[in-house]
């Protein structure tokens, strides 16, 4: 991802142009929106192996394809996010259509559109569902490393079903991708935020410790203490940590019923050898959670160590007007991931098998049938375009990054042969008859 900051945009007109140095207008260039980047060539692949894991691990576990727009109205998210939240207060791309007025949002997640998504097309009618989908979400945060305004999500939900099984065996998806992409350095924190009458109750404690502590609130802690008290564990604000640690924990609190169910999943946890930590002050920035909530963690990406997280929201489905549904899910950042890869030193290519170079009219009509051939049976293969000497296009061979060069001329074409050259290992170049192309070329596979 180019991640590198971009100098100060400046502001232009819509056609914008500028005058160049000999007096001719030139048009003024266009940049990318700071906070929303580009993905270049070179840094895709590693992403193509985390969504192609990804995909992996979902259908591992039964989990089927599910998309939803990336535009939503904006009372989607107000509802289920929450609006005493930083998501909904101060963080959502929300703006009028222009023909009817509608307000409207770029998600800033996903939960709430598949959910939405669920009761519109009546999904959980006949069988509780489990779904995942892939995609950009939009948040207008302070960008920084892995930290962006536009940003990338896997995600997966189960829908209908109560738990705790399937919220362990999210967790348990979670590990599974780790260890196929080989990623180090990650731990998993979880908490139960229990059921809406034990947070009802949890509420007059906190306000009451917070009251106590109101010298080291912030404005955002001194505006959510009435309307949403348990936002305040989820601070960043330096003066009020130890006021947060010193709060009532509420998973100490919380019912039968919830206690229950965390019981379930940390007995399934246990039994699957998952290692955890109980974080009493894990709360989450979405206010449709309830009962387990948990995050995956790594120190390795500095102040932005939560790779992934999740947890259930039973009542999401209701405060969307559906028929209450109970479900969890979790989303987890491929840019955090990718980034977390590079960090450990991983790396992934997506060079061709073969570069075919060519000089002459019938040798590049050779080039491209050879090309052609070895497509037929799977192979990537990059023809040499635009011109220039052998000794250029060599050059490009090497670049491209394939296994083997082939090398077609006048004496090429006259024989029937191809010349094929290893490029990656010191092997003698040879004559291979047009035939055999594609399986002395893929013995010199990476
Ligand atoms: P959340 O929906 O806030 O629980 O975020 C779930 C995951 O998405 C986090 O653990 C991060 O990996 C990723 N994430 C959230 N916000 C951002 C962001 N602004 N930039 C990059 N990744 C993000």
């Amino acid at each position: 991802m180019s991640t590198t900051e971009k100098p100060g945009s400046q502001v232009i007109s819509p056609r914008g142009s500028d005058t160049a140095a000999g007096g001719a207008p030139r048009a003024t260039r266009l940049q990318a929106v700071r906070g929303m980047n580009d993905v270049l060539p070179d840094e895709a692949p590693l992403w193509q192996r985390v969504e192609d894991a990804a995909r992996t691990v979902f259908a591992q576990y039964g989990y089927r394809n599910l998309r939803v727009p990336v535009v939503e109205a904006t009372a989607l998210f107000v509802r289920g996010i929450g609006d005493a939240t930083d998501i909904v207060e101060k963080e959502m791309y929300t703006f009028a259509d222009r023909l009817n007025g509608d307000s409207l949002t770029l998600r800033p997640e996903a939960t709430a559109g598949i959910v939405r998504a669920a009761i519109e097309h009546s999904l959980t009618y006949e069988r509780p569902q489990r779904v995942w989908t892939m995609g950009p979400m939009f948040r207008h945060e302070r960008p920084q490393k892995g930290r962006y305004r536009q940003f990338h999500q896997l995600d997966a939900e189960a829908l209908g079903f109560e738990g705790p099984d399937v919220d362990a065996e999210q967790i348990m998806m979670l590990a599974r991708l780790w260890k196929a992409l080989g990623l180090a350095d990650v731990s998993l924190k979880i908490n139960s935020i229990g059921d809406a009458d034990d947070r009802l109750r949890h509420r007059a404690l906190l306000i009451e410790h917070f009251e106590r502590h109101r010298d080291v609130l912030d404005a955002d802690a001194e505006r959510r203490l009435h309307a949403n008290p348990l936002r305040l564990l989820d601070s960043k604000h330096p003066p009020m940590q130890e006021a947060i640690r010193l709060a009532p924990r509420l998973i100490d609190r919380i019912g039968a019923p919830a206690r229950a169910h965390f019981e379930g999943l940390t007995a399934a946890l246990d039994a699957a050898g998952i290692a955890y930590e109980v974080d009493a002050r894990l709360v989450r920035g979405l206010d449709y959670y309830n009962r387990p909530v948990f995050e995956w963690v790594t120190g390795a990406l500095g102040a932005q160590g939560a790779i992934a997280g999740g947890g259930r929201y039973d009542g999401l489905a209701a405060l969307l007007g559906g028929k209450p549904m109970p479900a969890c899910g979790y989303a987890c950042g491929i840019e955090r991931l990718v980034l977390l890869l590079r960090e450990q030193g991983a790396t992934a290519h997506d060079a061709p098998l073969a570069y075919v170079a060519h000089a002459g009219d019938a040798a590049a009509r050779m080039a491209l049938a050879v090309a052609e051939s070895l497509r037929d049976r799977g192979h990537a293969v990059v023809v040499h375009a635009g011109g220039g000497s052998l000794k250029s296009q060599m050059k490009r061979a090497d670049a491209s990054g394939a296994a083997v060069a082939l090398i077609i001329g006048d004496d090429e074409v006259a024989a029937g042969t191809v010349t094929l050259k290893p490029l990656r290992v010191a092997a003698p170049q040879s004559a291979v008859a047009v035939a055999d192309v594609a399986a002395r070329a893929a013995s010199y596979a990476a």
